[in-house]
């Protein structure tokens, strides 16, 4: 779906959409599992050089590897969105020029359209949680042997074992 400034200055758009997995180009290690549900509208905001605003609520299941242990964590996301993007402004030498890009949610875009599936692709990378688990108390890989410990305990850490400890244990 493309929001055409032409169109956006006769009346806000509304949307109701569901992308299937592979619509939107996420990262290899992200999977989407099942639809992307995303409703809401955009709107050209009055008084400005052309800033688009869009809002609403997205929904999708994402799957990507554990980072403690890399087997697969769900990773269930249902966000609001209210995001604003202004036309990148070109210099004389054909430069970008990017005003406040540290500004949270304010994106750019080019020519007379902004499109949803990329606004919707930038908004999932940013809802990510900071750590990917498969579990809040995953217990993650062996460093030593690689083993999955969420599985069956490995025999390092009893090798690893301090001898002070081991030495406190024979006085029981
Ligand atoms: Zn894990
Ligand atoms: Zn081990």
């Amino acid at each position: 779906m493309i929001f055409t400034l032409t169109e956006l200055e006769h009346h806000p758009i509304h949307f109701d959409v569901t992308y299937a997995p592979g619509e939107i180009a996420f990262s290899s290690e992200l999977r989407q599992k099942g639809g992307l549900h995303a409703a809401g509208k955009a709107e050209l905001l009055r008084n400005t050089l052309g800033e688009v605003r869009i809002q609403g609520r997205l929904t999708v299941n994402l799957e990507s590897a554990c980072d403690r242990c890399l087997e697969p964590a769900a990773i269930p996301l249902d966000t609001p969105f209210d995001l604003f993007y202004r036309p990148v402004i070109k210099t004389a030498n054909h430069a970008e020029v990017h005003l406040e890009e540290g500004e949270i949610d304010l994106s750019f875009y080019e020519g007379d359209s902004v499109a949803l599936r990329e606004a919707l692709r930038e908004h999932v990378l940013l809802s990510l949680p900071m750590q990917l688990v498969c579990r809040e108390d995953c217990k993650g890989l062996c460093p030593d042997c690689g083993a999955n410990l969420n599985l069956s305990p490995c025999q390092c850490a009893s090798r690893r074992a301090d001898p002070r400890w081991s030495a406190l244990k024979d006085l029981k």
